[in-house]
């Protein structure tokens, strides 16, 4: 008899600047990979807009190019599952299936206005934080909605015709992909929308009303690990089910196997994002850190949590360093200059290029560095710089645990600065926990692989998905604590004369 041919579960990863397609096989090893930017539309400072027509090409097209570069036949795939920039909001027509604007992306700031006159009325405020977990800000869904529905030339008539559909990038997909037989979203990306009630697990009304939208618009609420339809996209393999998906961030810390309260994960990307699981329990912040809502294995029947926190300035300050001063000439460089000094000579490097965040929150603190000597080199400055990452997520570190009321025992590290040695050593001197970067850094793709291979049976269960997990490395710490005391008095100094 031949031999059945290998299958595999399609990982698509829409990101913020380019759409990527992911062939993962049952070891939980990334096969094959092909990847497709798309334009970024700036049409007013602060506003940034994608076209959802291009979305949608750029990621048909990097699919097709992983089934065509690695001769899949349709035959072999399980099933896909699907990760995405959370937020971004799209409307479309369901009878055209064509979006009525370009969508508008998360970090536009076109709603910053809106959103402060919301936040104007205190206790408007807080039931929205109660309600949804977050903090009201325009990077939500929910004020560019409004703003879509109250500026878009036929928004409001297709709406009162029952024709508009709202949907984050998940759902547009989705709904693309099934050739609009599915409108539905996952509840990670729901919980970004600053209009579900994360406790409830509904769409909240009150918030709805305030922001002006009609519940027909709406997306179904499904769990991330669940059915989502099926392909019958022309052009595309019909019938393959879809039933993994998740945000960005969400599929991240699914794909650290972070399953458990405590258990959590940093990403060391441009900024960082460190999400922490706290299982069933919904833990509000006092360190302004949002609440949101994990992704789970399938059959999960009570809703599971994380904190969120991010620092704005990470990966960045390398980039600052490579391309306004020119000090390194790669990131990597990075690493062997901090290591040609045993310490920064008494440097802090502060990055706070647009404010600090949690849990200093001070949107008018500017970027500093302290303690310039005679004898400081460019070595100490790249190490100082490379440290104020370690630091910044340190402090988020801190902010997190006393929120959760629970200590992290070891962190999950993925992102492109994560592969820095240096860097990640210095992160566990610093955290006392481990820190564990596996062998894929590409927690996100991974991530919403499993949620789809879970619910198809690929995999069986979560244990088999803890078994697949290799670590590349383990950085256990190893500094004394009295030098540790030392360098973290000085940051906190240095943090200090910066506010
Ligand atoms: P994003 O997804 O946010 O675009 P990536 O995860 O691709 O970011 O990571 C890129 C960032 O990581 C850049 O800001 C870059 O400066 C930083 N980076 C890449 N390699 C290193 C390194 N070896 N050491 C320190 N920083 C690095």
């Amino acid at each position: 008899m031949p031999a059945q041919p290998e299958r595999f579960i399609v990982a698509l990863d829409q990101g913020t600047t380019s759409s990527r397609a992911v062939l993962v096989d049952r070891r939980g090893k990334l096969r094959g990979m092909a990847q497709h930017p798309f334009t970024q539309h700036y049409p007013q400072p602060g506003w940034v807009e994608h076209d959802p027509l291009e979305i949608l090409s750029s990621q048909l097209a990097a699919l097709t190019e992983l089934l065509v570069a690695n001769t899949i036949e349709p035959s072999q795939i399980d099933s896909i599952g699907i990760t995405n920039q959370r937020e971004t909001t799209v409307i479309w027509d369901r009878e055209t299936g064509l979006p009525l604007a370009n969508a508008i992306v998360w970090q536009c700031r076109r709603t910053a206005p809106l959103i402060e006159e919301f936040c104007a009325d205190a206790a408007q405020k807080q039931r929205t934080t109660e309600t949804t977990g977050l903090i009201p800000d325009a990077y939500f869904s929910a004020s560019k909605l409004t703003w879509l529905l109250e500026n878009t030339p036929g928004a409001a008539e297709a709406a009162r015709a029952g024709r508009l559909a709202f949907g984050t990038v998940d759902s547009w997909l989705i709904w693309q992909l099934t050739r609009g037989a599915v409108h539905a979203t996952d509840v990670t990306n729901a919980s970004r929308t600053m209009l579900y009630d994360i406790h409830q697990g509904r769409w909240d009304p009150w918030l709805l009303e305030r922001f002006g939208v009609p519940e027909a618009l709406l997306p179904q609420v499904r769990p991330s690990s669940g059915d989502f339809g099926v392909t019958a996209h022309s052009g595309l393999p019909s019938g393959i089910p879809i039933c993994g998906v998740a945000g960005d961030q969400q599929a991240a810390l699914f794909g650290q196997c972070c399953f458990e309260a405590g258990q959590a994960k940093n990403t060391y990307g441009t900024g960082c994002f460190l999400l922490m699981h706290t299982g069933n329990q919904a833990a509000a912040s006092k360190h302004q850190l949002v609440t949101t809502v994990a992704a789970s294995a399938p059959g999960t029947t009570q809703t599971e949590y994380a904190l969120e926190g991010s620092v704005f300035v990470a990966g960045a300050l390398i980039q600052w360093l490579r391309d306004e001063l020119g000090l390194i000439e790669t990131a990597d460089q990075s690493e062997e200059l901090a290591l040609l000094v045993p310490d920064t000579a008494g440097i802090y490097v502060v990055p706070a290029f647009t404010g600090l965040g949690a849990p200093h929150w001070d949107p008018h603190a500017r970027g500093a560095i302290f303690g310039l000597t005679r004898g400081a080199s460019k070595a100490h400055l790249v190490r100082a710089g490379l440290e104020s990452l370690a630091y910044q997520v340190f402090d988020l570190v801190q902010a997190m645990e006393d929120d959760a009321k629970t200590r992290i025992s070891v962190l999950n590290v993925d992102g492109g600065a994560s592969v820095n040695n240096f860097l990640m050593q210095f992160q566990s001197d610093l955290l006392h926990p481990p820190l564990a970067r596996p062998a894929i850094i590409e927690s996100t793709a991974l991530g919403a692989a499993y949620l789809a291979g879970l619910k198809t049976g690929f995999w069986r269960d979560l244990d088999e998905l803890r078994g697949l997990r290799g670590d590349d490395r383990v950085f256990t710490p190893q500094m004394d604590e009295d030098k540790r005391q030392g360098l973290i008095a000085g940051w906190n100094d240095a943090v200090r004369r910066t506010r």
